[in-house]
């Protein structure tokens, strides 16, 4: 889109020039329109839980003592599950938001390593629950990365809690980091360590591999029988590209999916 400016010059009735500003605009209006998009998702993402909450709690307030024990406790546990999916929700916009806001980050040399390690820690006893199996294959004396440590701690923390959502019981899930053999035919390929997520669950078709990194897009049928705010694998890719990466994923239905990314070595 072009945004024309034309100046006249006139001096006593007549004409002496006219000078013409051409400037493309398109990727502001792009910007405008794509946060428009994303506050009216927002609002209607807010909205069904609060919906939720508040007709649960009319319907207790009004009409409880009708109620059994039992439906009085179904009640609060959908209300209470309406929170935790708000909480979420907030959050992630929160996040989101934040990283898209331009703060800067600091960035220094980050043992990922470490980082597994705790992800395994938080997510050991969930995946125990769900009868995966949660492994780590870290390459010995993995070097320092350039990074920033909380922020790949949320990455791995996005990507092994959808591999556990959507792998079922009986499956395994791995988080892998190597350092990468340099490429034989370029000189000035700096070495790099590659850091994998891999499932044995659901798969994605390869006609949802692009759009489940856009904002809000979950796969279709799956919507209402899994947690999930449609936003975190938008995190993850602005976080990888925050490190001057990018996420790649395989994934085959019925077999399992692998997102993996590349960090810079830290000097
Ligand atoms: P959500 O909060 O729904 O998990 P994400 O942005 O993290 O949002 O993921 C978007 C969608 O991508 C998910 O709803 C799901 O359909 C699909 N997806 C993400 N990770 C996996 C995975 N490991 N296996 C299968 N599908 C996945």
């Amino acid at each position: 889109r072009i945004l024309l400016t034309t100046v006249l010059n006139l001096q006593r009735e007549s004409i002496k020039g006219i000078a013409i500003t051409v400037q493309d605009i398109t990727r502001e209006v792009e910007l405008n329109e794509a946060k428009s998009q994303f506050i009216s998702n927002v609002s209607h993402e807010l909205r069904t839980p609060l919906f939720n909450i508040k007709s649960f709690i009319e319907t207790l307030h009004d009409y409880g003592e009708d109620l059994s024990i039992e439906q009085r406790q179904d009640f609060l546990k959908t209300v209470n599950h309406e929170t935790d999916r708000l909480t979420r929700l907030v959050n992630d916009v929160l996040d989101l938001s934040k990283l898209e806001s331009g703060r800067s980050y600091n960035f220094d040399g980050v043992d990922l390593a470490q980082a597994i390690e705790q992800t395994l820690r938080t997510y050991q006893l969930n995946a125990k629950d769900k009868g995966i199996e949660l492994i780590q294959e870290v390459a010995p004396s993995l070097p320092l990365v350039m990074g920033n440590y909380d922020l790949l701690l949320q990455v791995l923390a996005n990507l092994v809690g959808n591999a556990l959502k959507f792998t079922k019981a009986g499956g395994k899930v791995a988080l892998r980091a190597y350092q990468l053999d340099p490429k034989p035919h370029s000189q000035n390929q700096s070495p790099r360590v590659r850091v994998e997520v891999a499932d044995t669950g659901i798969g994605i078709a390869s006609e949802d591999q692009q759009a489940i990194f856009d904002r809000f897009f979950r796969v279709e049928n799956r919507v209402h029988t899994l947690e999930g705010t449609g936003l975190g694998l938008s995190i993850v890719r602005n976080i990888v590209e925050r490190h001057g990466s990018k996420v790649h994923l395989v994934s085959e239905v019925g077999i399992g999916t692998t997102f993996w990314f590349d960090l810079a070595l830290c000097d």
